[in-house]
């Protein structure tokens, strides 16, 4: 507590001067462009992490970075969405999963939970999906590993869990919502981005979009060791050059209105589909 305190007359001694004028115009209102939902792990920072300021992200906390489905409770998650999306105006969001997370290592060994952490025994049952997917799918791979998969995977289910938000529906009808998967890798401090065309995930300096230029900017796609996942969510603006000039279609090249019917997700889609009719 002693530091905590210390830290507080630092911060009035040297910030607050400093950012005075920033200071007073959020006094007046706050216009985050982001939100970011993340995990309540304390080696997470997201401002640190995307070198942001004060007001710039609308931050949403928990364990295993959980966005409970449309109606599944009455908790705060949902009522954040909503407050951002109607009364903030934002229109990006970032899902933002962590290695070495002990929610999703919990998720793996359900059964030891229930007795000792009832609360985040319940908790987890949102994450389900993510459960199921990985002891279904990635059978013969090391703890670690799957401990990896379960947190690249579950980044994804609660990206298919926020869309079950009328609003978040409506908004990514719209093209006026994009909806971002990370992983913070906290060895190295990096982040990895899920790349929807080629399933995996990327460095995200891949896929900035310059909204006042023609092309997308920004490196190359890097492969990663991070494991293949399936999942429909496709951003329109998520398109990359490498990707467009292998492309045969050039209208996968033009952002179009409605995120998810790319033909890149469509013909995935279909693999996908194909995949599990052939594993059935
Ligand atoms: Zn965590």
């Amino acid at each position: 507590m002693k530091k905590l305190i210390e830290g507080l007359q630092e911060f009035r001694k040297t910030y607050v001067p400093a950012h005075r004028e920033l200071l007073a115009q959020l006094s007046q209102a706050q216009k985050p462009r982001v939100m970011f939902i993340t995990c309540s792990d304390s080696r997470i920072d997201p401002n640190l992490v995307t070198q942001t300021e004060i007001g710039e992200l609308f931050i949403v906390r928990n364990a295993g970075n959980i966005i409970p489905p449309y109606g599944a409770t009455n908790g705060g998650e949902g009522a954040t969405i909503e407050y951002a999306i109607h009364a903030l105006g934002i229109e990006q969001i970032i899902v933002c999963g962590h290695t070495h997370c002990g929610a999703m290592k919990g998720l793996l060994h359900l059964n030891k939970l229930q007795e000792d952490m009832p609360l985040v025994y319940d908790w987890l049952k949102h994450a389900e999906g993510t459960r199921r997917l990985v002891k279904d799918s990635y059978t013969n791979h090391s703890d670690e590993e799957m401990l990896e998969v379960a947190v690249a995977e579950n980044v994804l289910t609660q990206i298919e869990n926020l869309k079950t938000y009328p609003l978040v529906h409506s908004r990514l009808y719209q093209g006026k919502l994009h909806i971002y998967g990370w992983v913070y890798q906290i060895e190295t401090g990096e982040v990895l981005a899920y790349d929807p065309i080629t399933h995996t995930y990327v460095h995200p300096q891949s896929q900035i979009v310059d909204d006042d230029a023609d092309e997308p900017t920004g490196k190359p796609f890097v492969k990663t060791s991070a494991p293949p996942v399936a999942c429909e969510y496709a951003p329109a603006k998520v398109l990359h050059s490498d990707m467009a000039e292998q492309s045969d279609n050039e209208a996968s090249q033009e952002p179009v209105p409605t995120p998810w019917l790319t033909p890149e997700s469509v013909r995935s889609d279909l693999s996908r589909i194909q995949q599990e009719q052939l594993s059935v």
